[in-house]
């Protein structure tokens, strides 16, 4: 058994994982009534209005939810301009590319924030241009991206905005309404705290009703995944009961912390003691702490020759932490999360571990 300072699969409580041992019908009432109480709960996580906004579950994974809504939202006379500053935002490109969608990349480099000033002048400079996307944490480095400046000019320009915000929603606040966000998705095993199994997406309802008709795949079509929802609750193909239940109790769980706010302070904390702690061991961040992001963080490797990942990341787990390897090109990193069931007990132990390890690194040099 070890704990996860990972960015999802996180660590769930243990009142998450027994909601598991029951097995649900799906066309049941009961659990139709589940499905719609998460739909209308996660409304109030992102601060939206009923009456403008609709959840929509989604099967698969996180990126399945960002796959649905570019393949359903991007229209054959439509543009998508991605910003992209590491791999979640290049694989957004990726989707596009392998459906077809006409789309543009406005790149960045992995520890620089997608600007909005640039972003602003490509949509003046191609107005063909129609969607931008954009994402909000990027678990990739860490880096946290200005969706609020990128808002701006996106609902200046009259454009349609999705931001995946997969592993920030639920734990950070995102005032998806006042922001002007058009859809939003994130996933059930990320900040909200649940067990991998299914995405969502926080849509405006009118961005959605476009959708009628463009869909390029029969599963990921999220207009029908909603039609079929909003009817009574029933997931069009079979849902993934057991997540579904632990999301639902993952959702209270959420509530009794204090909601988003009470999280993000246990996340910044936890960030917080992780990063001094490192430093003090003398490691480096990656990305500089006015972008850093309160979900992972990027660690550079120490600078002797002898290091080795693999290696300490035994020695952690063998101590009842899993952490991270790094995923840069450019340099040789690893990374340690701390959203889930984490406390700063758990850093304090962590950086224990640390401490034992590189004391154990200078004894053999
Ligand atoms: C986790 C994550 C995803 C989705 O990844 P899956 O492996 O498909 O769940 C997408 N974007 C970001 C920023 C993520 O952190």
């Amino acid at each position: 058994m070890y704990k996860l300072l990972t960015p999802g699969p996180l660590t769930t409580t243990d009142t998450v994982k027994q909601q598991m041992l029951t097995d649900h019908c799906t066309w049941d009432d009961e659990y139709k009534a589940i499905t719609q109480q998460i739909r209308k709960d996660l409304l109030k996580v992102a601060q939206v209005d009923e009456n403008e906004y609709t959840a929509v579950l989604m099967q698969g994974s996180g990126t399945f939810g960002v796959e649905s809504v570019l393949t359903s939202s991007v229209g054959p006379q439509d543009k998508l301009l991605v910003a992209a500053n590491g791999a979640y935002g290049l694989r957004m490109a990726e989707i596009a590319k392998s459906a077809g969608i006409l789309h543009t990349v406005y790149e960045e480099a992995y520890h620089c924030i997608p600007d909005a000033g640039e972003i602003e002048r490509r949509l003046k400079d191609d107005p063909d241009i129609t969607h931008i996307s954009i994402v909000h944490c990027e678990t990739t480095s860490g880096i946290l991206n200005d969706i609020h400046a990128v808002a701006e000019v996106v609902k200046k320009a009259g454009k349609t905005l999705i931001v995946d915000a997969m592993s920030s929603f639920g734990g950070i606040e995102i005032p998806v309404d006042k922001m002007g966000i058009d859809f939003l998705i994130s996933s059930a095993n990320k900040c909200i705290q649940g067990v991998p199994g299914f995405s969502f997406i926080i849509a405006r309802r009118e961005a959605l009703e476009k959708c009628a008709g463009k869909a390029r795949s029969l599963s990921l079509d999220l207009y029908s995944q909603w039609k079929g929802m909003e009817e009574d609750g029933k997931w069009r193909f079979t849902s993934p009961t057991h997540a579904v239940l632990a999301f639902a109790q993952a959702l209270k769980e959420l509530e009794q912390e204090g909601g988003v706010a009470a999280r993000h302070k246990r996340y910044t904390q936890n960030n917080q003691l992780l990063i001094e702690g490192m430093k003090q061991l003398g490691f480096q961040t990656y990305i500089a702490s006015d972008v850093q992001s309160p979900i992972i963080t990027t660690f550079l490797y120490p600078e002797h020759q002898a290091f080795s990942f693999p290696e300490m990341y035994r020695f952690i787990k063998e101590r009842g932490y899993a952490i991270y390897p790094g995923k840069l090109t450019d340099a040789d990193t690893f990374r340690i999360g701390n959203i889930g069931e984490i406390y700063p007990e758990d850093i304090y132990k962590l950086l224990d571990i640390f401490k034992e390890y590189i004391a154990l690194q200078e004894e053999h040099a």
